[in-house]
């Protein structure tokens, strides 16, 4: 028996960015009182991508660019990649400008540089603290030896709605969930020591509210009030302060009439007053110059100063700052303070990475060379994409398959796809290079086995790319007669479906989440000849599996799994790795019901014997498949939760146990979850609450008692008097498999 993770680490000591270096402050201080103001306002500045560094006469764009370097007008750029962009660009800055700032690099490794992980939603399934901070570890790596020293990631957003395509790139629907994953990805990246070689800076993003858009709808409106802002959307950024991220960035929504930019409340009075952060805020896209559209701002000027006074201390490709600011100050409308605080910020993020030693650190041509999709990187991504994987139904016991297996059939748009594994916010991975099903399945089985593939159907698109419109044409079913056939003469079918790649992701939301095109009447055609199906799922976001889970004995949702995907689906599919996912977030019966999660509150209507339940006259108001579930290929039983005390009070605890029992026939590996419900408090509390979890490896006939301690920390909420206290009272102490499967035990709070 051994302990694998252990979910903690949301109050650690001051680390990160948090810990001030009173040499570099001094050294801040000096380099500060050179500067011009035209020099400040350019630390603020950041433009996006390469350039032609010999000035090219035709593109005028560029030689403005090269210009500003030369003038230390930039103090960072976005999309510069590789080694030696970086350092041509770097050297512009140290051979030119006046003070010699270095520029800092950025750049979305969202889920791996070249070596490509799951999609953060799907690494999220994992619930392994230790493998996503390895993930994001390797990534760092690959990308500091590429020369860019910062990632915007990672993406913190709760997201409760399905229909957003963007859910795919955090960590679901629960902020203690976001919140430790958000930390553990946090120390992957910036490690011990944001001065190591290969360590880059963190971006803790999108701040706040973005994953709340009204309708799912990209960039929408979000009107949420204090309590919800401070309990749910926020607590993950205020872990990720605690855990000294070095940089946040702001996000594209207003919340309640206020944009996030903008938001003085948000960014002065929580981020960099209440949690005191000490690195700086970058914009998102453009988000500066998109208060004018909102209607908050008349023009770039007041754009300029509603974001620089409320904190917004990077422009971000708005080019806002760089034609108002020196403007703004000399008329007196904003404050040099104000940009000497901005500018200290950025400094700091910059000496922290040890740019002022030696600005080329990272632009490292051999050693470029040597990291990228270096063979242990794949060999971790395949590790982590199979812990990722999610059962979702496995009847009669069809998986796993035995490996002895005489025929097999695969099938489906997805089966043979190299390129949709990949996931959308991709980075740098090569296209096509990812390990297909297909693919997966042949390096496992001998010749034994006879495969018979056919693809059925297309998803019906074309070229695609990140923020391309998709043209979706799926009508086709002329390829079903060979998958129909294929099945027939097979004992068991793999069958491939769900997204492409490009469909969920910025801009992707969706009014309809069933399976896309034809793919639907692919498997009515395909079950019709056979039952024994393995319903393989490829997607970026929760899809309405209420009809296929109805038609097929097993459903393995593995997201888009990263470069070794096939690989990982083939460990599970043949038993040589027991599934342990859960769910990050809830799949939905209906599209309807979305925004759907599993930590709602009570209303007053909670019986549902009552016609006016608020519930739905057409649905369940339940999860398919709730939060935090997924099997494995053994049995798990749970006992009564028992406590070494009923009441505690202070700064007391108690501990609560399970004993957890493997009542199957193979070794598997159990989240066992923790939730809390805080029965009457000053603001309602929602019915559950994810508080804890731990995952549990078990031989068969093995058990373990399973102890969690509960302290204040583990009830404390954001109250009614606007402080994170535990509010005296009784508390539900709920442990189980997942949100929906769980035993109770009642304690008190003095
Ligand atoms: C996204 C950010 C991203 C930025 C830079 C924006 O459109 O919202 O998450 O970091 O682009 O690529």
């Amino acid at each position: 028996l051994f302990f694998v993770c252990v979910a903690s680490g949301l109050d650690t000591q001051a680390q990160g960015i948090n810990n001030l270096d009173l040499v570099i402050e001094k050294k801040i201080d000096s380099l500060l009182s050179l500067m011009t103001i035209k020099e400040k306002v350019g630390q603020m500045t950041q433009y996006n991508g390469s350039f032609d560094v010999t000035g090219a006469p035709s593109d005028i764009d560029a030689r403005t660019k090269l210009e500003k370097l030369k003038n230390g007008e930039v103090g960072s750029m976005l999309n510069v990649l590789t080694a030696k962009a970086t350092r041509e660009a770097q050297e512009v800055v140290m051979k030119n400008s006046r003070l010699k700032i270095p520029l800092i690099f950025g750049y979305d490794v969202i889920h791996g540089y070249k070596t490509m992980f799951p999609v953060p939603l799907g690494e999220s399934a994992s619930w392994d603290l230790e493998a996503l901070e390895l993930s994001a570890k390797i990534a760092a790596r690959e990308t500091a030896a590429a020369g860019v020293h910062w990632t915007f990631a990672p993406m913190i957003d709760v997201s409760r709605d399905a229909r957003w395509g963007r859910i795919m790139e955090g960590a679901g629907e629960d902020p203690y969930l976001n919140s430790v994953i958000g930390v553990a990805r946090i120390k992957g990246f910036q490690g011990d020591n944001l001065s190591d070689d290969y360590t880059i800076a963190a971006c803790a993003k999108h701040f706040a509210g973005y994953g709340y858009a009204e309708a799912g709808r990209d960039y929408n409106t979000v009107n949420v009030g204090e309590s919800e802002l401070q309990n749910s959307i926020l607590l993950p950024f205020k872990a990720a302060s605690k855990a000294g991220v070095a940089t946040f960035m702001n996000s594209f929504n207003e919340i309640d009439g206020i944009p996030a930019t903008a938001s003085v409340h948000l960014q002065r009075d929580i981020l960099k007053g209440d949690w005191d952060f000490k690195g700086f805020m970058v914009s998102d896209w453009g988000s500066i110059a998109e208060l004018i559209p909102h209607g908050f701002a008349e023009d770039k000027i007041q754009a300029a100063k509603l974001a620089v006074v409320a904190g917004s201390d990077m422009d971000m490709e708005g080019r806002v700052y760089e034609v108002a600011i020196e403007q703004l100050v000399s008329e007196n409308e904003i404050k040099e303070e104000l940009l000497n605080d901005a500018v200290r910020r950025i400094l700091r993020v910059k000496y922290a990475l040890g740019l002022f030693d030696n600005p080329y650190k990272y632009s490292d041509e051999k050693r470029e060379r040597e990291v990228l999709l270096a063979p242990e990187h794949l060999e971790a991504a395949r590790d982590i994409a199979r812990k990722s994987i999610v059962l979702l139904k496995n009847e009669q016991a069809i998986l796993p398959i035995s490996k002895n297996i005489k025929s097999i059939a695969v099938i489906g748009p997805l089966a043979d796809d190299k390129d949709s594994p990949l996931g959308n916010w991709r980075a740098q991975a090569i296209k096509n290079s990812a390990v297909s099903v297909l693919e997966g399945i042949k390096n496992t089985l001998s010749a034994d086995t006879q495969i018979n593939y056919a693809k059925g159907a297309s998803l019906g698109i074309g070229e695609r790319s990140f923020l391309m419109p998709l043209k979706i044409n799926d009508t086709d079913t002329s390829g079903f007669a060979d998958a129909v056939a294929a099945a027939k003469k097979s004992e068991v079918v793999i069958l491939v479906l769900g997204e492409d790649a490009f469909q969920s992701g910025e801009g992707r939301s969706q009014t309809d989440i069933k399976l896309k095109g034809v793919q639907q009447e692919l498997l009515d055609a395909v079950v019709s000849v056979n039952k024994n199906i393995v319903l393989v799922l490829m997607n970026g976001r929760p899809l309405d599996l209420s009809r296929p889970s109805d038609q097929v004995p097993a459903l393995l949702e593995t997201w888009f799994l990263g470069s070794e995907a096939g690989n990982a689906i083939a460990d599970v599919v043949f038993g040589d790795y027991n599934p342990s996912g859960k769910l990050p977030v809830s799949f939905p019966r209906n599209v309807g019901q979305e925004p759907l999660y599993y930590n709602q509150k009570n209303t007053g209507r909670p019986s549902s014997n009552m016609v006016t339940y608020s519930g739905y006259q057409d649905e369940s108001r339940d999860a398919l498949y709730p939060f935090g579930f997924g099997l494995s290929y053994t049995n798990f039983s749970y006992g009564d939760p028992e406590v070494s005390d009923t009441k505690f009070s202070g700064e007391g605890s108690i501990a609560v146990s399970v004993v957890l029992k493997n009542t199957g026939k193979v070794t598997g590996k159990e989240t066992v979850q923790l939730y809390i419900r805080d029965l009457v408090a000053s603001r309602t509390r929602p019915v559950k609450e994810l508080r804890d979890f731990k995952q549990i490896e078990l031989a068969p006939g093995e058990s373990s008692k399973v102890t969690f301690t509960i302290n204040s920390k583990t009830l404390e909420f954001f109250t009614s008097n606007a402080k994170w206290e535990a509010e005296p009272g009784e508390f539900e102490i709920m442990i189980g498999s997942n949100s929906v499967d769980l035993k109770t035990v009642k304690i008190t709070y003095e």
